[in-house]
């Protein structure tokens, strides 16, 4: 069983041959709303591998935040846990230039308004599961409350310092793994070389850390061990959450077994299996998928 205690938020898309200047008003080519949010779509990931999953998060009382739950409940997922507040819900205006440079302007609206005491009335949810995944698009406290209350009950705590910003230095009491991408790795470590940058962390007091690592795969790393996995080779056209689909696989696999190798290797699979499709949580596939994938 997998808790996510994350962000969810509705991203409208629009296409447009290059980015607007300043004052400029564009048409677009064409426009779409996407479920996203880290937190979001690292529950539906978790879900769509067959994961029991419940998501702890809030939505605002506009019917953007209807649509974020009722989203979040189509792919199984146990919505106990969404508040509802007052306010907007939060989103992502984003514009994608023809060559792929965008621009995104985010609003954290109801995810910026989660707060421990709603952490504490759903407690018996964190202390139910078997992992629980936490991200930084929801307040540092609220996460270093999810994290404490998990470690305090023995339920295993993956921590995707996504995306980068401050967080304390004691959250890694409570967590066992942390999950930076390499750029998240550099501006958190401030290290450029990779090895070095997880080793910076570790003596902050990480216990182990697994960097992402795009077409390169992934690589754990703990005070004594490296251990490195390859990437599959696809046909790779959009990479928006491969790093989460990651986490997700890789939160499944430390509930199931300690090989570590094997859960890299998974996990790879399932990011890789994410870039061959466009979009978030449209690209983000089922079990049946990547047994099949993983077997040719
Ligand atoms: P993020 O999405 O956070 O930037 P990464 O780009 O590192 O994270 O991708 C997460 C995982 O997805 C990688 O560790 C890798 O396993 C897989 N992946 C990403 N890009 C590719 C690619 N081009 N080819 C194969 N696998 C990929």
């Amino acid at each position: 069983k997998i808790v996510v205690v994350g962000s969810t938020n509705m991203d409208y898309v629009l296409k447009t041959n290059e980015l607007p200047k300043l004052g400029e008003t564009l048409s677009a080519m064409s426009f779409n709303t996407v479920f996203g949010g880290k937190g979001a779509n690292q529950a539906v990931a978790a879900a769509r591998l067959g994961a029991e999953v419940t998501m702890i998060a809030a939505v605002g009382d506009d019917s953007i935040g209807e649509q974020l739950k009722d989203n979040l409940a189509k792919e199984s997922i146990n919505v106990e846990g969404v508040n509802v507040v007052e306010g907007p819900s939060g989103v992502a205006m984003i514009t994608v230039a023809d060559n792929g440079d965008n621009t995104i302007v985010v609003y954290p609206g109801a995810n910026g308004k989660i707060d421990e005491k709603w952490l504490e009335a759903n407690e018996a949810l964190i202390m139910s599961a078997d992992c629980i995944l936490v991200q930084l698009e929801i307040p540092i406290n609220v996460v270093m409350k999810a994290v404490k209350i998990a470690s305090d009950n023995n339920v295993k705590v993956i921590f995707n310092p996504a995306p980068a910003k401050e967080f304390p230095n004691d959250i890694f009491k409570y967590v066992d793994i942390i999950t930076p991408n390499e750029t998240e790795l550099k501006k958190i470590s401030g290290k450029e070389d990779i090895k070095e940058g997880a080793m910076e962390l570790i003596e902050r007091g990480a216990n182990s850390v697994v960097v992402t690592l795009g077409e390169q795969g992934s690589m754990y790393i703990d005070k004594d061990n490296t251990i490195s996995a390859g990437s599959f080779t696809v046909k790779s056209i959009d990479s928006t959450a491969a790093g989460d689909a990651f986490n997700a696989a890789l939160g499944i696999k430390l509930i199931e077994s300690d090989d570590i190798e094997d859960g890299l290797k998974y996990s790879n699979a399932v990011g890789a299996l994410v870039t061959t499709k466009l979009g978030a949580q449209t690209s983000l596939p089922f079990k049946n998928e990547v047994e099949a994938f993983m077997k040719n």
